[in-house]
């Protein structure tokens, strides 16, 4: 299948030409086929959400688990009646507060969503996307886009047009071109079908946010550290997902004892033939020696951590590194988020770099 690309951006929004190419995306998907589209978050690949053979093409062309539902966007308050039982006050109340944005609700589902689209759940994910493009095409396509990030399973979330065209290329009908994803983190998904609204997946919109709104939130256990074997309620927590090829170990502490380690680790890894790849910070970015060191911004400023964090671990895969260690983030505001997705693509390898440096002192 040949797969066109088409850039659509702020300079070319309203000509004939952007709009005749959003009218053919919407027609695509309304005869079943899949378009590829920027949202805030990352880029989606998009099939209409209500017809279950679209859904399994998804499926196909990612090659992901079945039973790891899709989320559906919709550009309009009014479209979510139709595909929920019912509409708790608490989604009103988030959808005022946080809609269009990266927040995706989780409802009871009405029987217009085939279980396709929810891998089998009676319940679905809703999102309504922060971006222009993606909710002309939703309405162009008739209301409904089921959409997932439009990576092949496993690999990070693409943040930029050029990384959906190297994992779905010649897989899907078209891939629309919206420039570098400005938050760069898949959107947090809160359960509103608990007793306590419940985040599945943390995000661009924080605990204490939806607390500011809801009152009680509460985390599912099973993606905090000490409930890393419970199984989680978002089905697609439980896949290692966001994965570089190469191994990759985060590193905690105080600035320079990481700076020491990581130093330190890469001289080990180096005498044995091992390339290696760092994962720093503005201030930091200079005092590594003998590895490919990438910048992912002001440690104090995990907003740019997010959005470059997936450009980061694809670059390392491109240049082929062994083995990647990564500073550790602040957990404060997206910075929660940077560390959950990071933690996951270390399988959980987290080292205190001060803990390590105790450790010799004793030896001494
Ligand atoms: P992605 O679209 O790649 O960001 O993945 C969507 C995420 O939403 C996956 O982790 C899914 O498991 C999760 N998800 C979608 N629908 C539901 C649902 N009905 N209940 C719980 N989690 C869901
Ligand atoms: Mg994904």
């Amino acid at each position: 299948m040949n797969t066109e690309i088409f850039k659509i951006t702020d300079e070319n929004r309203n000509t004939k030409a952007a709009e005749e190419t959003i009218e053919k995306a919407g027609k695509i998907l309304q005869n079943g086929g899949l378009v590829a589209f920027p949202t805030e978050t990352v880029y989606g690949l998009g099939g209409d959400a209500l017809n279950p053979e679209s859904s399994r093409k998804i499926y196909a062309a990612k090659g992901r688990p079945s039973d790891n539902p899709l989320i559906v966007h919709i550009c309009r308050w009014e479209d979510l009646p139709p595909i929920v039982k019912e509409i708790p006050e608490t989604a009103r109340r988030l959808a005022d507060a946080f809609w269009p944005g990266p927040l995706t609700m989780i409802l009871e589902k009405s029987d217009r969503v085939p279980k396709e689209t929810t891998g089998g759940l009676s319940t679905v994910a809703v999102r309504m996307p922060n971006d222009k493009t993606a909710l002309s095409l939703i309405r162009e396509a008739g209301g409904y886009i089921a959409a997932p990030s439009a990576n092949l399973s496993g690999r990070p979330s693409p943040t930029l047009a050029k990384y959906v065209q190297e994992d779905l290329g010649g897989r899907i009908e078209m891939i629309l071109d919206g420039g570098q994803a400005c938050i760069g983190l898949e959107s947090t998904i809160v359960d509103l079908t608990e007793d306590v609204p419940m985040i599945l997946r943390p995000g661009y919109i924080t605990r204490e946010m939806l607390s500011g709104v809801l009152g009680e939130v509460k985390v599912d256990r099973a993606i905090l550290p000490e409930g890393s074997d419970i199984a989680p309620k978002a089905p697609g927590m439980k896949y290692r997902h966001y994965a570089p090829r190469a191994e990759l170990t985060i590193i905690a502490g105080e600035e320079s004892a990481v700076v020491r380690r990581i130093n330190e680790l890469v001289r080990e890894a180096e005498e044995k033939g091992l390339c290696c790849g760092v994962i720093a910070t503005e201030k930091t970015a200079e005092r590594y020696r003998g590895a490919l060191v990438k910048n992912a911004g002001d440690r104090e400023q995990e907003e740019m951590a997010a959005k470059e964090l997936y450009r980061i671990l694809r670059e390392f895969d491109e240049e082929a590194v062994d083995v990647i260690y990564s500073e550790a983030f602040a957990e404060s505001g997206i910075g929660q988020a940077v560390m959950n997705r990071l933690l996951k693509a270390a399988g959980h390898r987290i080292e205190n770099a001060e803990m390590m440096q105790k450790r010799k002192c004793k030896k001494l």
